[in-house]
């Protein structure tokens, strides 16, 4: 249960003063539902205006606060703007333009001849000055004192400054005295204000202390839920599973293993024998060739007569996995069921009965497989693909289906840096798949401005009477995905009417039905082009699709491009990925591009995105989701998780029941950042 007096905060946003269904609606889109989302809604910066007595001490461009003197209304014709002519005491002239429906309030609230402090940018327009849309119509000199330094917070369409503003006000109003939870050692050494303190102040100023307190916060929630959860995973009895090899020695498979490959699975094969439950993540490029790994895994648990399972983050990919399972498995005689969210009636009942009296071994699905209609005669694998799609929350809920703790066996194509292994993963064994099978090519990737789309249009024919396929990604940036959507949707019409019917599309809004026939008609050949946003940047596999076309390709981050990349280069084909540009390309955007032409390594790629968006680039951890953090910057990850690590396991290693005032004070802090499953293992021991 949460601690009574977070309650308040966790208070939905339309319980509050002014907030209806309609101003509901941008709030959630910034993720804000409530009270204490508002509190972590931080400034992304501050307006710092400069008070000035005439406009003399002012510069151009400068934001101030000047007192100033209406002299003249001056209505336009037609659509021109509506100035209010003022003066200063100095005799300067100054416009406060005004645009549209503004132009109403303004006349109320500038009357001439009276002394209105006012708040904006100083501009010049030809000879005169002006200041157009001033951000703040004073009465009175302490009223724009007080507007001196100003927070910017990030917006959705329907939200404006102050509003915003006045809701985190409101937000804030209702915070509570919170107990301590960092160790105070760590307090003194960096000087932070208590949590309290700290939310006032990150949203009064610029104020370094105050901000990185309140991630280091988030950041020792994270490593204290994950270390409550190793901690937890220590002390329970999973299933040794010493396979004897008699349906390993069927499989005939058409490669030899890597080396990675074989490290691997005998890292896996160790885990497995012993009585705690295994928690190793596998981490490997696409490509890398995780999934017989994953099946070697399997089977081992099936010839110890138990039963394995395979968690995909989609239906397309749940759907190839079983394909790919079935096929390799073929020859062991092992039974494969596929079961997804579309299973209905019969069909998933004859499912259910094969889990349950254990005549199916191994089970594909998505999170379909862990619902409480499901269960098992034994259970004793679970295969993640794609982990970081899945919270740690659904990670547990799933390990609760066995009669004992299941072993669990993570896979990633997301090379992570090492700063992030940690923050994601906490303490989980790692293997890497370091090396790519032999006579992989190395994919061409080349930057092209998109004045030249035409020809990348006329080449995509050629490419197609070849015999080969392509994918067309078209961005897909977060804030508003019905536009992203209709963009794909226009290019998909366009690209069909000039290359004919095989250009399927798909995308986050269609049926899965409707994904899944396209994403059919691809992997059989029929279609030759695959137009998505990028949903298709996880897992499929079509070897024949050799070219991948991304539109605004700066748009995207490097780790991202690099998964998308990594959809070609899969058969012994020579492949190619253009990257299309915009025209305003940022210093980081060229930079991304660059370095994707020059490596292929997705380690290095990982580790300089990290570098790239330390540097305040905007599209940041929050929308590319491959963060856990909302308010630690990867700046701060970096700096302060070792710290929050070492506090956690510290405070773990004395107090490992939370039961000390200080682990009542941490409990809370996991019930904040909504870390509590960490807390509800502790009560299940
Ligand atoms: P990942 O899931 O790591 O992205 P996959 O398991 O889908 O990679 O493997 C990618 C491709 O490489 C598949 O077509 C697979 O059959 C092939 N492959 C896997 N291991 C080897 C190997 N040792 N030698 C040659 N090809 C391999
Ligand atoms: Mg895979």
């Amino acid at each position: 249960m949460r601690p009574e007096l977070l309650n308040p905060l966790f208070a939905d946003t339309e319980s509050m003063d002014g907030v209806g269904p309609k101003l509901r609606k941008p709030l959630a889109r910034l993720g804000l539902t409530r009270l204490r989302d508002l509190l972590y809604h931080l400034p992304d910066r501050f307006v710092q205006r400069h008070s000035v007595s005439t406009l003399d001490d002012a510069t151009v461009g400068e934001q101030i606060v000047a007192p100033l003197t209406p002299i003249e209304h001056k209505a336009s014709a037609g659509r021109g703007p509506f100035r209010v002519m003022a003066q200063d005491e100095a005799g300067n002239i100054c416009a406060l333009t005004y645009f549209g429906r503004a132009s109403y309030t303004a006349r109320k609230q500038l009357p001439t001849g009276e002394k209105r402090w006012i708040a904006g940018r100083l501009d010049q327009y030809g000879q005169m000055l002006q200041i157009v849309h001033p951000d703040h119509v004073a009465q009175d000199s302490a009223g724009a004192m007080g507007k001196l330094v100003e927070p910017i917070y990030p917006l959705a369409e329907g939200l404006t400054q102050p509003r915003m503003a006045a809701l985190v006000g409101q937000s804030l109003s209702h915070l509570p005295d919170l107990p301590e939870w960092i160790e105070s050692g760590v307090m003194q050494k960096q000087g932070w204000p208590a949590w309290k303190e700290a939310l006032l102040r990150a949203h009064k100023a610029e104020d370094k202390p105050a901000r990185d307190r309140l991630a280091y916060d988030e950041l020792l929630a994270n490593s204290l839920a994950l270390m409550l959860v190793r901690a937890a995973n220590r002390q329970r009895k999973g299933q040794p599973l010493s396979g004897d090899g008699h349906l390993r020695r069927k499989l005939e498979l058409p490669f030899p293993l890597t080396g990675a490959q074989k490290r691997s699975i005998a890292e896996v094969e160790g885990d497995l024998g012993q009585t705690s439950p295994m928690l190793r993540l596998l981490q490997g490029d696409v490509g890398a060739g995780k999934t017989v790994v994953a099946l070697e895994a399997l089977l081992i648990a099936v010839e110890s007569g138990a039963q394995g399972a395979m968690l995909a983050p989609t239906e397309i990919l749940a759907r190839q996995h079983y394909e790919t399972l079935r096929q390799m498995a073929a020859p062991t005689g092992v039974q494969i069921a596929l079961l997804t969210g579309r299973d209905k009636g019969k069909a998933r009942e004859s499912i259910l009965m094969g889990l349950m009296d254990g005549s199916i071994d191994i089970v594909v699905g998505t999170h379909a497989i862990f619902q409480d209609a499901v269960t098992y005669r034994n259970l004793a694998l679970v295969v993640i693909d794609e982990q970081h799609r899945f919270g740690v929350g659904q990670r547990l809920m799933l390990t609760r289906k066995g009669r004992v703790t299941p072993h669990c066996l993570a896979m990633t194509a997301t090379p992570i840096p090492r700063t992030l292994t940690l923050a994601e993963y906490g303490e989980m064994d790692v293997s890497r798949l370091d090396e790519l099978p032999p006579g992989r090519q190395a994919i061409d990737t080349r930057v092209i401005s998109s004045e030249r789309l035409g020809d990348v249009v006329a080449g995509l024919e050629r490419h197609f009477q070849q015999g080969n396929q392509a994918y067309w990604v078209c961005p897909m940036v977060r804030e508003n995905e019905n536009e992203d959507i209709a963009a794909a949707e226009a290019r998909y019409a366009g690209l069909k009417e000039r290359l004919g019917d095989d250009v399927v599309l798909v995308h986050g809004q269609l049926k899965s039905e409707e994904k899944d026939a396209a994403m059919e008609r691809f992997a059989r050949g029929d279609a030759k082009l695959l137009v998505a946003t990028t949903v298709i940047e996880v897992g499929v596999d079509v070897p024949n699709a050799t070219l991948m076309v991304i539109e605004q390709a700066e748009r995207f981050g490097l780790a991202q491009l690099h998964q998308l990349r990594g959809r070609v280069g899969r058969g012994s084909k020579k492949s190619v990925c253009l990257l299309i540009r915009g025209e305003n390309l940022s210093e980081t955007g060229r930079e991304r591009l660059a370095l994707m032409r020059a490596t292929q390594d997705g380690f290095r790629l990982a580790e300089e995105d990290l570098r790239l968006r330390g540097g305040g680039e905007l599209l940041g951890t929050r929308q590319s989701g491959d963060s856990p953090f909302n308010v630690a910057s990867l700046e701060q990850i970096q700096q302060l998780l070792p710290v929050a690590h070492d506090d956690a396991r510290l405070l773990v290693e004395r107090d490992g029941g939370l039961d000390s005032p200080r682990g009542a004070a941490a409990r809370i802090l996991l019930y904040l950042f909504e870390r509590d499953w960490g807390v509800q293992l502790l009560r299940g021991g």
